[in-house]
């Protein structure tokens, strides 16, 4: 089982580098577990989902090369939470 700490860093480096197979099923099964984890995965999809967005195609003119930086910034932050 993973800890809430492992479970939000491969949450957040799903940004960066894909994870494996077993590693999607930790995260999945901790997430069924644990409404901490699940309320900061659902936080990182909608972050995600605008910072893919923003690199893709409409928001782009939007989003400054800062205000993006400012959002990875942000989300490796929150992936630190319970040091
Ligand atoms: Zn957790």
């Amino acid at each position: 089982m993973l800890s809430c700490k492992q479970t939000t860093e491969l949450a957040s480096n799903r940004l960066d580098a894909p994870i494996t197979g077993w590693q999607k099923l930790g995260v999945g099964l901790h997430l069924a577990l644990c409404a901490n984890c699940r309320r900061y995965a659902k936080q990182l999809k909608f972050l995600q989902r605008v910072f893919t967005n923003a690199d893709n195609q409409a928001l782009g003119p939007l989003l400054s090369d800062e205000a993006r930086q400012r959002i990875r910034q942000k989300l490796q932050d929150a992936g630190n939470h319970d040091d």
